[in-house]
This record gives structure tokens, sequence and C-alpha cells, in this order.
């Protein structure tokens, strides 16, 4: 792989990039992610009915996420959008990631796919603008919207949610200028992630996936796969 500062980048990325800071994947195993009943009442349609609990678990996991710190792949493109925008280039991290971890290694081009946990909002979304916060409360504790009184929620995209066709028109265009389009630490199994590789690699751009292990539907669009763990790869790979 061969990323050049001058050129347009679009770099995708999953939970395998913050593996190592200490923040598990979806797939593996244990984790809450595919705790069958937050699974549940996580529902778009029903969310509303189990905050006290939900609360709960979004407090613990954003503690967990306050807590980490960005690892080296995270501030190897930080670097390499500096680089690149020095020399006239770009480079844009779309990220299926809630952690904010990318903004806090400094990336300042970052799309938020799935939303961030350090932003809430009302659950009325036309009461208030979604707001920076990183307070955690207490378990059992349902925080409050200052202007109307009714419960915030995090600004993330709960199951049956669908994500903003603006941001994705964006990214969609970004993609389309890329010349070189790089995926790390994602399985690809969850839509549009699982897509967008396909619009790259239309308009011309080498594909390239960085992740732990092979994925297990490969996608004809990548034109190279480097197998290995994030942390180590991506500072050599994205080296100025
Ligand atoms: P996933 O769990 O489906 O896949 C993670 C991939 O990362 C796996 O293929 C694994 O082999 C790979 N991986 C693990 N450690 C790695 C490392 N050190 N270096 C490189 N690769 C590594 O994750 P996904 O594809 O991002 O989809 C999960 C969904 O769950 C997303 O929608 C996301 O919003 C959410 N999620 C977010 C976080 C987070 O914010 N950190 C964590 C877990 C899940």
């Amino acid at each position: 792989m061969e990323f050049r500062p001058s050129g347009r980048t679009v770099v995708i990325t999953g939970a395998g990039i913050s593996a190592p800071s200490g923040i598990a994947t979806y797939r593996a195993g244990g984790s809450s992610w595919t705790d069958p009943r937050l699974e549940s009442i996580s529902q778009a349609s029903r969310y509303g009915n189990h905050l006290p609990e939900l609360w709960t678990h979004w407090g613990q996991l954003k503690r967990t996420m306050k807590d980490a710190v960005p690892n080296p792949a995270h501030l190897a493109l930080a670097e390499a959008q500096l680089a690149a925008e020095a020399a006239g280039g770009s480079l844009i991290v779309a990220t299926q990631n809630i952690d904010a971890l990318h903004a806090r290694a400094g990336s300042t081009t970052v799309v938020e796919l799935h939303g961030s946990l350090f932003r809430s909002r009302c659950i009325r979304k036309t009461c208030i603008a979604p707001f920076e916060d990183d307070t955690i409360p207490e378990a059992g504790e349902v925080p409050r919207c200052e202007k109307c009184g009714r419960p915030l929620r995090p600004d993330v995209v709960l199951f049956g949610e669908i994500l903003s066709s603006g941001m994705l028109r964006r990214l969609e265009e970004q993609l389309e200028a890329a010349d070189l389009c790089v995926y790390i630490g994602t399985s690809g199994e969850v839509w549009p992630v699982s897509d967008l590789v396909m619009v790259a690699a239309r308009k011309g751009a080498r594909c390239v996936l960085i992740n732990a292990e092979p994925w297990e539907h490969p996608h004809p669009s990548f034109h190279e796969t480097v197998i290995g763990p994030a942390e180590e790869l991506v500072p050599g790979l994205f080296a100025v």
C-alpha cells in the first residue's frame, strides 16, 4: 500500500482500531455489544421504556471509553491528515465507532457514521441541537433536557434507526473523488460500510483492507489485504 499525502484518502474504521485501546469489538466474545437483552431494549421503537437500564449500560460504556486513550493507529491517522493537508491532499476518517478516539487523537475530518456516545440530545429530536457531553450519570439515573425536562439520550444510531442521508451522500462524494480507500479494523458486516468500498473502487480508487483477520465474506472490490494488528501496521503504512 502506498499512502501519498498529496492524494485524496478516505479511511473507514471499525471497532478493531479501538480494540488495542481496551474497548471490546462487537464480535469479540463476551462483550456487552451482543447481549440479547440490551439489543432487544435498544430498538428505536422501545428504548424509551427502558431508559434507567439503558443509561446504566451507556454510563458503563462511556466510562470505559473515557478512560481509554488513542493508540498508535489513531495517532498515525491524525498525523497523516496533517501531512496530507500540508501537501495539498486530504485524509478523511469515516468511523463506525462511537468512542470519539479519532477526534481525541487529533483527527479533525471525522465522519461519525453511528454518532458519538460523547454527545447527548433530547429524546424529542427537534427540541435542542445535540451537544458535547462527557458526564456519566449514576447507575439508574436518567439525565434530563435542560430546555423541556424530557429525558436525554446519546446521539448514537440505535437499532432500527437510519443514518443521516446527507452525511452518507457527502461521504459517497468523497469516496468517488478518492484515489486511496483504506478499511481498518472492521468485519465489514454492517451496512453501509459493507458496500462503501464499491463506491470508491468503481471510480478507480485503490482499495486496501487492514484487519486482524481475513473477512468471512471477502469483498472483490479490495485490491490488497494486509493482515495484522492495526496498532502495529497503520503507523508504518501511513508513515510520512
Ligand atoms: P466488528 O466487531 O464486527 O469487527 C471488528 C474487526 O476488527 C474484526 O474483523 C477483528 O478481526 C478486527 N480487529 C480486532 N482487533 C484488531 C486490531 N488490533 N487490529 C486490526 N483489526 C482488529 O466491528 P465493526 O465492523 O466496527 O462493527 C461493529 C458495530 O458495533 C459498529 O456498528 C460499531 O458502531 C459498534 N461498536 C463500536 C465500538 C467502538 O465505538 N469502539 C466497539 C464495538 C462495537
